[in-house]
């Protein structure tokens, strides 16, 4: 696609309205909106990449005025930025520090930090001083796809020159920081004055394997030129860009047989990765379409990703280069293939992926020694697999990352195909992206976080449209878990999963068909890579005395409230053996679980609700026996047995008519155990949460009642 000029001046105008009434100035105002414009195009900017800022004054509590830079502040994503993104800093301190010819990072975050006129803002990005040492009052800089395909040119000067005359500055690749800052202004100056001298004014910068830059005396200046000369870029690349994040992400239903790899190649690299830091799960992110099988199938795929990355700061996302696996054995999307040709495939994933971590420990070691061994070595595990005929998959700590990744991964692939078409990909080199990968200041971005109890764990709720669904789904996602509701009335999974938001999804599908579930375990597989977790949770309380009962009611029940159980159980232990595949020692497995919500009918059966209360003392017997058969695996199996909660079961038409029949209140009724008061449905959430945290617990009944005699287990 060509970047288009989305500039609109009513747009423009409504929004420095809105911001001026807010008390903003007009110049943060366009700022703002500016920023916005080139934040939503990802051929420009992706995540939290690229950078915008505005010179300005602030008047103090005083009355006096102050000249300061608005800067993008680290954290803030230029699509969704708002003024508080931009964190006001005073300039004249800054461009003092022109006159010094080095600077530490430390010093300068430091003195970054001491300008900031709201000491609560965020740090101001790491290439401040870039923006602060030109002396143009609107800065736009974007790491644009068309662009950087011909900065990572080794003749890219050359090409720039040719492109773009006179109009911009070409600065050699130097990390940022202190030192491109310097040098950029330098090269600015000449530059500026070259062109002045032909009348030419300066529109902006390229800086070589980095990105470019646009300035302008108001943010539309800014903005249209940094359109133009992407729009130029554009121009002479024989390849047009076609940067589509979207589709790839669809699930597509015939592609089948994803259980057969997919998870396998989740629970390898989520054990590998656990060794060497605390994430112990991995989440997948996977992209497939026409483009991006075209491109895993080139015959020179594994040199081309050797390469290295469009833009020096892509590397802590995705690192320096992805995993090219083996094609997979013959048609396996569409067809079964036999288990020996699959056996080799995995053997060789393992040895490549082996191969891939001694790479990356003797890459770290080499430039490590050369730095004098001042840094810490992070995991050394891919952040990207690629698969010839199938696609890439994006690899995170939660659904979130892996979709940056794969996002990222997708743009990488464009800007390489396009600069192939030109000439020859050769971006920023080894040594580079090591100081890059491993600069404090890039680090501090990832932050030191702390991951949730449940980071990384894949959790699918069966009958999540319900009230006790719901809440079992919101408990589980607030604790960091990747959530899917399942439900056979699709619209009500949808509410539940729109509830948690993030990345939850909604399935529809009947659990008591064998093909819904295939069919919806296909779809968890496509978008998370696997499962950890299934809550087994839908059922329905059919009544009437057994002797009267139709056969047909009676194994509906058995159906709903035991099987349905059962084929979801076979479904979810076939994906974590897979993950635990080619696991040769007994400590390693991955495992999972498998929770069950049985009934008080189970352990103190009522007068007409035999098909209900059976089932479910027959379900509680599944507990038992799936943990004794899947214990030594580290799967295991527990079940809450709640009772008396407000829900699709027991209506409020339900209360009132038991209560009407005991003769008491409704609340009595409802709170009639020993703690006297109404169990919820959100207890019931925390009950499976906290099954799910009990690590050595297992074959397990966990009863939620309020306390109730007669259903104590015995
Ligand atoms: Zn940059």
């Amino acid at each position: 696609m060509v970047c288009l000029n989305k500039w609109s001046q009513e747009d423009s105008y409504a929004f420095r309205d809105q911001y001026i009434a807010k008390g903003f100035n007009e110049d943060i105002a366009l700022r703002t909106y500016s920023s916005r414009l080139l934040g939503s195009d990802p051929e420009l900017v992706l995540h939290g990449g690229g950078n915008t800022s505005v010179k300005t004054t602030y008047k103090d509590l005083f009355g006096n005025y102050h000249s300061v830079l608005c800067v993008k502040g680290s954290g803030w994503d230029l699509g969704t930025i708002e003024p508080e993104g931009h964190p006001m800093v005073y300039l004249n301190p800054l461009l003092k520090l022109k006159k010094l010819n080095v600077l530490s990072d430390e010093d300068m975050v430091a003195l970054h930090r001491q300008n900031l006129i709201n000491p609560k803002s965020p740090n101001p990005s790491v290439e401040t001083l870039l923006h602060a040492f030109l002396p143009h009052k609107f800065i736009d800089h974007t790491h644009s796809v068309a662009l950087l395909s011909i900065a990572d040119q080794d003749n890219a000067a050359e090409i720039c020159k040719k492109i773009y005359g006179n109009e911009v500055a070409i600065i050699p690749y130097v990390m940022p920081g202190f030192d491109l800052a310097k040098l950029a202004s330098e090269i600015h100056d000449q530059a500026e004055e070259k062109a002045k001298s032909n009348s030419k004014e300066l529109k902006g910068m390229v800086l070589i394997k980095h990105g470019i830059f646009s300035f302008g005396k108001t943010a539309e200046e800014s903005y249209l030129r940094m359109i133009e000369l992407v729009n130029k870029a554009e121009k002479v690349l024989p390849r047009k860009i076609q940067l589509d994040l979207y589709s790839p992400r669809k699930y597509d239903s015939n592609m089948k047989n994803l259980d057969e790899f997919i998870p396998f190649l989740r629970g390898l690299i989520s054990k590998k990765i656990s060794k060497y830091s605390n994430q112990k799960r991995c989440v997948f992110d996977i992209r497939s379409s026409k483009n991006l099988i075209e491109f895993s199938n080139l015959q020179n795929i594994q040199e081309l990703s050797e390469r290295g990355v469009a833009t020096p700061d892509h590397v802590i996302r995705t690192k320096a280069k992805p995993l090219i696996l083996k094609k997979l054995p013959l048609n396996l999307l569409r067809q079964k293939c036999e288990k020996v040709l699959l056996d080799q495939w995995f053997e060789d994933v393992r040895i490549k992926l082996d191969k891939y971590i001694e790479d990356y420990i003797s890459y770290f070691d080499k430039n490590n020694l050369a730095k004098g061994k001042v840094k810490k070595r992070l995991d050394p595990l891919p952040r990207v697999l690629i698969i010839p005929g199938f696609g890439l998959i994006g690899i995170g700590d939660c659904k979130k990352s892996a979709s940056l990744v794969a996002d990222i991964s997708q743009t990488w692939i464009e800007t390489l195909l396009s600069a192939e078409s030109i000439g020859k990909y050769s971006p920023v080199n080894s040594e580079d992206t090591f100081d890059l990968e491993y600069w404090s200041l890039e680090q501090a971005k990832l932050g030191g976080k702390k991951l949730p109890p449940l980071a990384g764990n894949i959790v699918c709720i069966t009958g999540a449209g319900g009230v006790i669904g719901l809440e079992i789904a919101k408990e589980f996602c607030k604790n960091g878990a990747e959530i899917i509701c399942l439900d056979k009335d699709y619209n009500s999974a949808k509410k539940s999963a729109e509830t948690c938001g993030g990345s939850a999804i909604a399935i529809s599908c009947d659990v008591t068909s064998k093909n819904d579930i295939s069919d919806a375990f296909n779809e968890i597989i496509y978008t998370f890579g696997g499962i950890d977790i299934l809550i087994s949770n839908a059922g329905t309380a059919i009544q009437g005395n057994m002797y009267g009962i139709e056969d047909a009611q009676f194994e509906s029940s058995l159906k709903i409230n035991l099987l349905a159980h059962h084929y979801l159980s076979q479904k979810t232990l076939k994906i974590l053996k897979s993950q635990d595949y080619l696991n040769h020692h007994k400590n390693e497995y991955l495992g999972g679980q498998l929770l069950f919500n049985v009934s008080k009918q189970a352990l103190n059966p009522g007068k007409g609700f035999g098909a209900y209360g059976i089932a479910k003392s027959a379900l509680l017997a599944l507990m038992k026996q799936y943990a004794i058969e899947e214990g030594e695996f580290n799967i295991r199996s527990n079940c809450v047995n709640a009772d008396r909660i407000r829900s699709g079961l027991l209506n409020s038409e339900m209360i009132k008519s038991r209560s009407i029949a005991r003769g008491i209140t409704e609340d009595d009724y409802m709170s009639g155990n020993l703690l006297k008061s109404e169990v919820r449905a959100k207890d019931v959430a925390n009950a499976f949460l906290s099954l799910s945290l009990m690590e050595r617990t297992t074959g397990a009944i966990v009863t939620v009642d309020g306390g109730n005699v007669a259903a104590m287990p015995r």
